[in-house]
């Protein structure tokens, strides 16, 4: 059974304690690795370690640290397959969505900010004749990364790219609960020689490592992708310490069907809105409002094609829900069907557990579930559920699907299906997320803002943002 190790100053090794976690495959319940579990002794070598590297990562000439990042991209897509792989029998996701989807990006997030930092530039103010104002932006120093198990290598990439080619040195801690690629990813960083100590990987348990790292007083920058509740004790510790933050959290994203959408291409990626990667995705859609007058069509055709979605082994081709993250996961979503159930909601499909027999029988799968017959205000359509269900809703007018889209306590993302371009950029003006769809789902350019409002989230990551986000900024003022 493979261990998997820490990454620290540029060697694997394990945790101080010399203990380790069960790392489980979702699909088949077992065992198959055992992951560190370190804790703050690991993270005090890892910190010591990215010290030591910053003088050196933070004045390496910036093209220099982009032909690394580079090297690490391309190592990405020469192994994409491996990790795809890994991806999948860690996480339950189908290998066809890792292997086309998540691998690709993770490789896409590293080569987008290894170019990117080269066309990173500041501004400068004149003052008539009378002086003049440049903006210096640099390295922070060393910056703490933590992420979660949903999209495990991409969202940890999506994390360390901007950080690195921006100077910084990184402590960073995936999930422990799907640790594998983040490993893989530390031995990429060896062969393409990331210099000692520049990325340290630390694995483990968030109360432990992730905190740690949140409470360690010289890393001075947080960024965290993972639940609000999490989000809020890691404010918590860190605003006394007026530490930089950014937070990427929870969401509950409604889909807003209009009766004048095109009907198939709708019915099509609101499906795929909701149900990708078991709807283990922050940005699913899990409200969704349709206009009265084609509930009834949408309704019966958004079910047929939910109940066709092949449920089962992650690593066969014709998968389309794969295997739920973890036990605890798997519980916590049966009891939110549990609850819809109580609160009057009625289920139209799936709506309990699922065994695929053979390798499988032991795995944690759920039907696709679609419920209707809820209120807008009712736990079950206010509380992230984060799995494979989804509740529909009929409404009559613009302003009432507005005032039940923006009624949660999230705002990360919505989507709006209709052929109106008026109805369609007024609408999106209004819903309170940081994250707007028209006509489509997760169509990503990496330049382009990313993050939440409310309890979503604070600041934003992609493209500028996230270079700003991990440099500090000085403004010198020089009268002529
Ligand atoms: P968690 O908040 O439980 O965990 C996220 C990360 O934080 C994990 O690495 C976790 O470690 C760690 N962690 C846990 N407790 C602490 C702590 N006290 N201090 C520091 N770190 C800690 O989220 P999940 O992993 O369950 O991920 C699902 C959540 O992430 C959902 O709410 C989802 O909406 C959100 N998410 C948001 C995205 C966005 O871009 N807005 C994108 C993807 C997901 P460990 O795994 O060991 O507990």
């Amino acid at each position: 059974m493979e261990n998997i190790f820490n990454y620290i100053n540029g060697v694997l090794q394990a945790p101080v304690s010399n203990q380790f976690l069960e790392n489980i495959n979702p699909a088949t319940g077992e065992v198959y690795s055992l992951c560190a579990d370190s804790d703050e002794r690991d993270v005090a070598q890892a910190y010591e370690a990215a010290e030591a590297a910053f003088p050196i990562w933070s004045e390496m000439p910036t093209n220099d640290r982009s032909k690394i990042l580079l090297k690490i991209a391309h190592l990405i897509a020469e192994k994409n397959d491996e990790l795809a792989l890994a991806e999948s029998i860690d996480q339950g996701k189908p290998l066809w969505l890792a292997k086309h989807g998540e691998i690709p990006r993770a490789q896409s997030n590293i080569h987008f900010f290894a170019t990117a930092i080269e066309h990173f530039a500041s501004e400068a103010h004149a003052m008539g004749n009378h002086a003049i104002n440049y903006t210096l932006r640099t390295p922070i120093g060393i910056v703490g990364c933590i992420s979660p198990w949903n999209l495990p290598l991409y969202l940890f990439t999506w994390k360390i790219a901007p950080a690195l080619a921006a100077g910084n040195c990184v402590v960073a801690k995936p999930s422990e609960i799907t640790p594998m690629t983040a490993y893989l990813f530390s031995k990429i960083c060896i062969e393409a020689g990331l210099p000692k100590g520049v990325l340290n990987i630390v694995h483990g348990l968030g109360p432990k490592v992730g905190s740690a790292i949140v409470a360690h007083e010289k890393i001075t920058a947080i960024s965290f992708t993972g639940g609000t509740k999490t989000g809020a004790e890691i404010a918590r510790i860190a605003a006394p310490m007026f530490k930089k933050l950014s937070l990427e959290l929870g969401g509950k994203n409604p889909n807003i069907i209009f009766a004048d959408c095109d009907f198939e291409k709708t019915v099509k990626e609101s499906v795929r809105a909701s149900f990708t990667n078991q709807g283990e995705i922050c940005l699913c859609g899990s409200r969704i409002y349709i206009e009265r007058s084609i509930y009834e069509q949408y309704k019966t055709a958004f079910v047929a094609q939910v109940a066709s979605l092949k449920i089962g082994d992650p690593l066969q081709d014709d998968t389309k829900v794969g295997a739920i993250v973890s036990k605890l996961h798997f519980d916590k979503v049966l009891s939110y069907i549990a609850l819809a159930k109580e609160e009057g909601g009625a289920i139209l499909t799936g709506g309990k557990s699922f065994n695929p027999g053979g390798n499988c029988s032991n795995g944690f799968f759920i039907e696709p579930t679609v419920i209707e017959g809820l209120g807008h205000l009712c736990r079950t359509n206010q509380e992230e559920i984060f799995g494979p269900v989804v509740t529909l809703q009929p409404f009559d007018t613009e302003e009432e699907v507005l005032a039940m889209a923006n009624s949660t306590q999230y705002g990360l993302a919505c989507t709006v299906f209709t052929e109106n371009l008026s109805k369609a950029h007024r609408v999106a003006g209004k819903i309170k997320s940081g994250i707007v769809w028209v006509n489509c789902w997760l169509l990503r350019d990496l330049r382009t803002p990313f993050g939440g409002v409310k309890q979503s989230g604070v600041g934003r990551e992609g493209g500028w943002e996230a270079l700003r986000f991990f440099t500090e900024t000085k403004n010198v003022c020089v009268k002529i």
